[in-house]
């Protein structure tokens, strides 16, 4: 991978320019530029036609100086070692930002699981879980969901890790099913999130969001719920949607009831009746007020920055826009929400989450999005002053606010 397009080489730049801000203690900074613990494991599982495929897998234990690691599990043909740390990385900087008492890890899988079986599915996601589980455990490590993960990948991995342990340990793994200790409102905690963080951002800016449009690139959980949460709460018109497949468009917006049910009977949001076809490149450069990315990394860099139009770039997606792009941005105006406070929802939920596993009892979705609403307030706001006190960009500001709460847990703790 080119080194300007790792997406680990672009956390670790990001953090360095947050460590001179900050004059960070140059022991801090480098226990900060790397994982403190990882783990590559190979993973037999026995295909359907009986024959046995290796699958390689990464975990990776970022920094756990705030509590346990805790960061999502991603299945996807182009995972990589460092597209995990990265995301590891981007998982301690989420949990300090909305201040949980979390670290940052994360997991990944090569493969596609669109060209897998259920079978199949299952056995990668108990192997995985039987390749990691003495080093995971709801004080230790806790996976999650992520691209290509869902609540059935949870159950199972769950269900591995208790035959392991001979125990029941709910807390082990978040985004669960409901009946097996899943949270009401984890299903859509992180586009909910990103919603709440678009609205405080309206409200700084001044802008009127009712009526005003909206493009979401990816299609997959956040994005499926940002385009309903989007209409049902902050009253934006969702003109343009795409997933892997291409993109399309329709001046009148689309309707979220029947792109989804589309999406599920032919597998791609192409071909909507009544939208027009469009490439997942002009989705991103079209004239709307809120762009919300939601599919995968570097996708907004210095070649398409300078014609992106939106007023608020919402980042659902984990590591959508390049260092060079953040600039040209913030020159240009648009307002970013960065990623590991766009999408902290997701977390903050699976927090909820554990906290409900560890004392048994359950809470009703109300209160979920209430809990969730204050956390993500309090952390954009805190971002956006950060970012306006320094006169840097809003992702830097992140970044400050941060670096700072983890390396002031490793201070604390005389790790420095
Ligand atoms: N995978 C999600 C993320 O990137 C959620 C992580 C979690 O719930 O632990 O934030």
């Amino acid at each position: 991978m080119a080194d300007v397009r790792n997406p680990f080489v672009i956390a670790q730049k990001q953090l360095d320019e947050a460590a001179q801000l900050l004059r960070l203690d140059p022991a801090v900074h480098e226990l900060l530029r790397w994982p403190m613990r990882e783990f590559h494991v190979r993973i037999p599982v026995r295909m359907d036609d009986g024959s046995v495929r290796v699958f390689e897998g990464f975990r990776v234990q970022y920094n756990n100086a705030r509590g346990p690691t805790k960061g999502g599990i991603r299945f996807h043909p182009e995972e990589t070692f460092d597209t995990v740390r990265a995301l590891a990385a981007w998982m301690t900087w989420k949990t300090a930002v909305v201040d949980l008492p979390l670290g940052g890890g994360k997991g990944g899988v090569v493969c596609n699981p669109k060209e897998m079986s259920q079978g199949e599915l299952e056995r990668l996601s108990r192997g995985y879980i039987r390749a990691i589980a003495h080093y995971i455990g709801p004080d230790i490590d806790v996976p999650a969901p992520d691209v290509y993960t869902n609540p059935q990948v949870m159950a199972w991995m769950l269900d591995e890790y208790e035959k392991i342990v001979g125990r029941s340990a709910p807390g082990v793994i978040t985004g669960k099913p409901l009946p097996l200790g899943g949270s009401a409102g984890r299903g859509d905690a992180t586009a909910r999130g990103g919603i709440y963080a678009i609205r405080e951002a309206a409200k700084v800016l001044g802008l009127d969001l009712s009526g005003a449009t909206c493009a979401i690139q990816g299609y997959g959980n956040a994005g499926q719920f940002a385009h309903k949460l989007a209409v049902e709460i902050l009253g934006l018109k969702v003109v343009a949607v795409s997933d892997s497949k291409g993109g399309i468009y329709s001046a009148q917006g689309l309707d979220w009831s029947t792109l989804v049910k589309h999406k599920r009977e032919t597998g791609a949001v192409k071909g909507f009746p009544g939208a027009e076809d469009i490439s997942n490149e002009e989705l991103l450069e079209l004239d709307v007020t809120v762009l919300i990315p939601a599919a995968l990394e570097n996708q907004i860099t210095e070649e398409n920055a300078d014609r992106i139009k939106a007023k608020i770039l919402a980042e659902l997606a984990n590591g959508p826009t390049t260092p060079e792009a953040d600039v040209i941005l913030h020159q240009r105006g648009v307002y970013v929400i960065p990623d590991f406070l766009c999408n902290a929802g997701g977390v903050t939920v699976s927090y909820f989450e554990q906290v409900q596993n560890a004392y048994g009892y359950y809470w009703d979705e109300e209160t979920v999005h209430e809990r969730l609403d204050r956390k993500m307030t309090t952390a954009f706001h805190a971002v956006h002053e950060a970012a306006q006190k320094h006169k840097v960009h809003n992702r830097l500001g992140a970044y400050l606010v941060a670096v700072s709460r983890v390396a002031e847990a490793m201070r604390l703790r005389g790790w420095v």
